[in-house]
């Protein structure tokens, strides 16, 4: 049973993450001096009292003929802003759109389209709709970029970051959020600093990198404190006791939980609020000891933030938190009718990303289980042994993950799930067993289970082949940074060289070796230095197109091979990285500059012999680049 649960989790936590911070702060020309005071008025009373906010800007509606363009874009801007925030998508898009018709009579550029788009963007994110979101948040981009905001420009790449997490997109989301905190490192701005560490934490999070995750919210905990914004100071304090309560810290997430709550008097987003009783209820469930009739009461509290939020997702997580915990609390007829509920709506979807694919086979494993408590065997079985070969499914679609690391926590996590499954097998059997002894009808439940232990058995055959297949995987990469180890380097480099060799195509080796590594060690501690191995691997990689092969090499050297690219090519991607590493502002204390040098040598058209001599001489080139003073390149 807890393994359901621990599915079920990662659909609330995939809830709850789906939150962004929005923007603020106006320059405008105002005609109605009245209307410019309230503006400003307003927009300081959204951050504590958010209903009257908007009840008192709609006051302005009937005027707004009298208002010059510029202010009437003030107006949309800001009321589909506050919309968003109350989670009123529909309504907040309908506002947006409204005022996107009016821009077009813009005669020049101006960074009220930029705000427009993102606020219409997160609208339509919200409900569901990422493409649409996507284009918006890169429109605005556009806008920002041509008008060098910085501070819009960063929230547009802040925007973009997270749909490129929430779809999977781990690589591209990790480097445009550094580059959105590399622009808001540059300013003072606490409102944007938190947006972008608190985005950071949610994607460390999903790369289950915990602590690095925590540090972030709290980072944003403390700039969005310092910003006055309360309420997203709230949301990162939210993600910090859900962080609590997926390492099984219950109780301090429930004291997290009930600060906000607390605190939460005046302010009021319908979606936080939603997600903290949904998680104060889980916290109940969880804890050691016990209570699901407290967290179902306080899941009904959640159902009623439900009501004001169309957050897409919403009602569905909550018909799926409300069928694991009725079923806790042993109503198994009602458990069956919250997962019909929950079902429809699965198969209203037109695509399930991987995680609703996962969350919809633990909900019907749930439904097994509940006919498996009301004794109807049969039933129970069959269920069971198709959610088996749905989970087997689901498996291969996984390996399809971007990250290498994510992908192999994922695996760990499932072999974990799939060793649960085994032994609630087993236990069935047992129970199953007992019940034999009752009754002679019962010989056929008997044959049943039997039959399904077998299943379960065989499969876990198949499993244990397949993981020795990833043992092999795993053999070739390096622990710590995740990338390919020597072994593999050379293994896969003898092969991309030798066909650049028939070929006669362009091949280009890159040594690159850390600058005073060992001063970095000595400074500030191995781990320290490991972090730093782990973030040039990172950073590497994703500078590399898919066709290179970049690794560790040994100690802090990685070298790169890079099929198709000339002398000249390879020295500007070794230049590029160069800088990048030499730019890159190192979010660890004492640590403010980390250098490489890098020596390249690229194969003469088909003429050079090995690939060991080529790196022999990439290596000579890396010599003299830390010969003439190191942070350069020499090829
Ligand atoms: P140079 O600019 O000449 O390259 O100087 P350097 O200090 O980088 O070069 P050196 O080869 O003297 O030192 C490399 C250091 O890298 C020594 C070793 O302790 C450290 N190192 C090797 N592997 C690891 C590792 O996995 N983690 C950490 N933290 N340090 C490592
Ligand atoms: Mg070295
Ligand atoms: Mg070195």
């Amino acid at each position: 049973m807890s393994s359901l649960k621990s599915i079920s989790n990662v659909f609330f936590l995939h809830g709850i993450f789906l939150f962004f911070a929005l923007y603020h702060g106006f320059a405008y020309s105002v005609e109605t001096d009245q209307f410019k005071a309230e503006v400003k008025r307003l927009e300081v009373l959204k951050d504590s009292n958010l209903t009257s906010a908007i009840e008192q800007l709609l006051k302005f509606q009937p005027l707004l003929n009298e208002l010059s363009i510029k202010d009437k874009l003030v107006y949309f801007q800001l009321l589909s802003e506050m919309y968003v925030d109350q989670s009123q998508y529909t309504e907040g898009k309908r506002i947006a759109n409204q005022g996107l018709q009016l821009a077009k009579q813009l005669a020049s550029p101006s960074i009220k389209i930029t705000q427009l788009l993102y606020t219409r963007g997160f609208a339509v994110e919200s409900l569901g709709d990422i493409a649409s979101a996507t284009e918006d948040y890169k429109k605005g981009l556009e806008v920002a970029e041509s008008l060098h905001n910085k501070a819009y420009i960063a929230y547009g790449l802040i925007n973009l970051g997270a749909v490129y997490y929430l779809t999977d997109d781990y690589q591209r989301s990790l480097v445009i959020l550094n580059d959105a905190f590399n622009i808001a490192a540059q300013t003072s701005d606490e409102e944007l600093k938190g947006s972008v560490t608190s985005e950071l934490g949610i994607l460390y999070s999903y790369l289950k990198q915990d602590e690095q995750s925590t540090r972030y919210y709290l980072d944003s905990y403390n700039h969005f404190k310092k910003a006055g914004k309360l309420l997203f100071a709230h949301n990162s304090l939210h993600n910090i006791a859900i962080h609590h309560h997926a390492n099984g810290r219950y109780q301090q997430a429930i004291r997290v939980f009930q600060t906000i709550i607390d605190e939460s008097k005046t302010v009021h987003d319908n979606q936080l609020m939603y997600g903290v009783y949904s998680g104060m209820a889980w916290a109940h469930v969880d804890k050691e000891d016990s209570n699901p009739d407290v967290g179902y009461e306080y899941l009904l509290k959640a159902q009623k933030y439900l009501d004001f939020t169309e957050q897409h997702g919403a009602v569905l997580q909550f018909y799926m938190n409300q069928a694991f915990i009725l079923f806790e609390l042993k109503r198994y007829d009602e458990t069956l009718a919250s997962i019909a509920k929950a079902e429809e709506i699965f198969l209203s979807e037109e695509n399930l990303t991987t995680i609703q694919s996962k969350n919809y086979v633990s909900l019907l494993n749930l439904r097994a289980n509940t006919f498996f408590e009301q004794k109807t065997f049969k039933k129970a079985y069959e269920l069971k042994s198709s959610v088996m070969l749905q989970i087997e499914a689901e498996d291969e679609k996984e390996d399809t993950l971007s990250i290498e690391k994510v992908r192999l926590n994922l695996e760990s996590e499932q072999a974990d799930l799939r060793n649960k499954m085994l032994q609630s097998q087993k236990s069935l059997n047992e129970a199953a067993l007992s019940e034999v002894k009752l009754a002679n009808e019962e010989q056929n439940i008997y044959l049943m289970v039997s039959a399904l232990v077998a299943l379960a058995f065989a499969w876990l055959l198949v499993k244990l082949l397949q993981s020795q297949k990833k043992l092999k995987v795993a053999t070739s990469i390096d622990p710590l940074t995740g990338t390919a180890n020597r072994r593999s380097l050379m293994h896969k480099g003898n092969k991309v060289f030798s066909l650049a060799l028939n070929k006669k195509i362009a091949f280009s080796v890159l040594m690159i070796d850390i600058d005073k590594f060992k001063r970095i060690n000595d400074q500030l501690g191995h781990s320290v230095g490991d972090q730093v191995l782990i973030q040039i691997a990172e950073l590497g990689l994703t500078m590399m197109r898919k066709t290179d092969i970049f690794g560790r090499f040994g100690g802090e050297e990685f070298i790169v091979f890079l099929p198709k690219t000339s002398l000249h090519q390879a020295i500007d991607i070794a230049n590029r990285l160069r800088r990048s590493i030499d730019e890159k502002v190192w979010q660890i204390v004492g640590l403010d500059l980390v250098t490489i040098s890098v020596g390249v040598a690229a194969m003469q058209e088909g003429t050079s012999t090995d690939l060991a001599s080529l790196i022999k001489k990439a290596d000579e080139q890396l010599y003299c680049a830390k010969a003439q003073g190191r942070n350069r390149v020499c090829g």
